[in-house]
């Protein structure tokens, strides 16, 4: 450990809490710059948001949501349209101080009017989602799903899911929300760190049972009761990879201003953790990402009243350790190296194959499921057949080390899904006229000669009325209480604006078709330019 920074250059970076804990020049950092801030409640739904907006039916996996203060009136008109037009439609809302963890600060309403207006909201701005009424129970019990997910690099997008992950249970049996139970907190909220004050909660001495146990083990108990496994793992991955592309074109603005293009690096990787709510239906539910999830192997238990010592924690060794190791794996920079430097490695895949396939087997024949989970992991671990015979691991410096519990989502299912990354070339676009090194906002000129380079102005759109559209967005956006280090017009203030332009450009299309086609359009005009200034520089 470094606490005060090491002159050696490392090949990997652990950092503690962000990207900026060191300044690091060059190897591998355990955290993008940027993330934390992404992952907040409030940036995330906007995010999610913008998404939603292109992509209604594939975003439908985030609860509706309202950001507070600003989205009070329109929180409270929504929901009284919701209510005239379907009478028996009965919610119960969530409210979630922004930045804040471990269920700190959360309640549960019935209507809008019992918000806590009062001070502190206006100080504390928070979202407020629709409470999911009908989530999926084991034991009569709410519980949710943590899943570590290695972001190994942002640009080309790479992906990762461990196939394992930790299910967190509430300790009183779930009832659906009413006035009398809303302030139940060991009913309604999963949260480890409240219910672990619950008299209810039962350590785990093995991942089957009690208060935190592993995924896989509500897996071979859903799996036994008939449930398709396999779809809900392809929900799930389908969840993360979206949610990642929602976050992706804001992380590229933080990115190049903080490691601009040209700089020797480094690069970064980061384990995140998605927190997700099955329904009744088993449609997985996002809750929230966590940038910097515990990784904790050890809990406390109080020996005598005020004495605590740390102990293991079976459920949670089983799970975090394989990620962390095999994060370690994956962005082992000496990996490359062997991997071309080595004829026979096809060979030590295959024999990795093998390990996974046996590995399979001997989680089904513990809960006894073994045709509907073996084929649930099998399609998350990928397995095919090998020829054991021909195995010899010996020769690979991985031997004797498990198979690896992260499997890659992206790209390997990049077709599936790379249609939703509109978000990203604007981006691109937004930081190819960003200009000056180490910004993330974009000053009028800029935005000019954005709408110039992409012969977006005519008679119709004068420069005048660019100007006009400019400064209403970027003010507006600007007086939301978002961090003003810097001036000018952010990421999202440009998505807007693109997305009028697009509904200006293409009246009739839907959303995503009006906003691909002047993204076409952009590119085009883009590249006749530099071809253009290309020849030119020649002659
Ligand atoms: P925190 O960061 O404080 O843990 P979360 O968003 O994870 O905040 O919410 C805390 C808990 O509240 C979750 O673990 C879950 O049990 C419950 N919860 C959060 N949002 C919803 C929702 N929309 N519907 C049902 N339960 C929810």
């Amino acid at each position: 450990q470094f606490p005060f920074g090491r002159r050696l250059p490392c090949d990997i970076y652990w950092h503690g809490v962000s990207f900026h804990d060191n300044d690091i020049f060059s190897g591998q950092v355990n955290k993008f710059p940027g993330m934390t801030e992404m992952v907040r409640k409030i940036t995330l739904s906007r995010a999610v948001r913008t998404m939603q907006d292109l992509f209604p039916l594939e975003y439908n996996f985030y609860p509706r949501s309202w950001i507070l203060p600003e989205e009070f009136p329109l929180f409270v008109a929504e929901v009284r349209m919701m209510k005239d037009s379907d009478p028996s439609w009965k919610p119960t809302f969530i409210v979630k101080p922004d930045g804040g963890c471990q269920g700190d600060g959360i309640y549960l309403i019935k209507d809008p009017s019992d918000i806590r207006l009062t001070g502190s909201i206006q100080s504390r701005p928070a979202v407020v989602q629709e409470y999911i009424c009908k989530p999926l129970l084991v034991d009569k019990l709410k519980f949710d799903i943590r899943l570590y997910v290695l972001l190994k690099s942002l640009e080309p997008l790479e992906i990762y899911i461990a196939k394992d992950g930790l299910s967190r249970f509430c300790t009183e049996p779930y009832q659906e929300p009413t006035l009398k139970n809303l302030h139940q907190v060991f009913m309604h909220l999963t949260n480890y760190s409240l219910n672990i004050h619950s008299g209810n909660f039962i350590h785990s001495d093995n991942v089957n049972t009690g208060s935190k146990r592993t995924f896989s083990s509500i897996l071979c108990r859903l799996s036994s009761r008939g449930a398709d496994v396999k779809k809900l793992w392809s929900d799930i991955i389908s969840l993360v990879i979206k949610t990642i592309i929602a976050l992706t074109p804001e992380l590229k603005v933080y990115y190049q201003s903080d490691i601009p293009a040209g700089k020797p690096g480094p690069t970064c990787f980061q384990i995140l953790g998605f927190d997700i709510l099955l329904m009744k239906n088993l449609k997985p539910m996002l809750l929230e990402v966590n940038a910097n999830p515990s990784m904790r192997i050890e809990r406390e238990q109080e020996l005598s009243p005020g004495v605590f010592e740390n102990v293991p924690s079976p459920v949670d060794e089983e799970v975090k350790v394989a990620v962390i190791r095999d994060t370690l794996r994956l962005v082992d920079p000496q990996k490359k190296k062997r991997k071309d430097k080595n004829p026979e490695r096809q060979h030590i895949e295959s024999c990795k194959k093998e390990v996974n396939i046996r590995y399979n087997y001997l989680i089904c024949y513990r809960c006894q499921t073994l045709e509907h989970v073996s084929e649930a992991s099998e399609a998350l671990l990928d397995t095919g057949p090998a020829d054991r015979r021909e195995c010899d691991a010996a020769r690979s410096p991985e031997a004797g080390l498990p198979s690896l519990c992260l499997k890659q989502v992206f790209p390997k299912y990049a077709k599936q899904f790379n249609y939703l990354r509109l978000v990203d070339r604007v981006a691109a676009l937004f930081i190819r006229f960003l200009g000056v090194k180490g910004t993330t906002k974009l000053g009028p000129t800029g935005f000019r000669t954005f709408i110039r380079n992409c012969k977006l102005s005519n008679s119709s759109f004068s420069m005048a009325s660019v100007d006009i559209l400019y400064i209403d967005i970027t003010r507006r956006w600007n007086s939301m209480g978002i961090e003003h280090k810097e001036s000018g017009m952010c990421l999202q203030a440009f998505v807007e604006a693109f997305f009028c332009l697009a509904q200006k450009k293409y009246k009739s299309l839907p959303l995503h078709e009006q906003v691909a086609s002047l993204i076409d359009f952009c590119e085009y005009h883009l590249a006749v330019l530099d071809e253009k200034r290309l020849v030119c520089g020649r002659g």
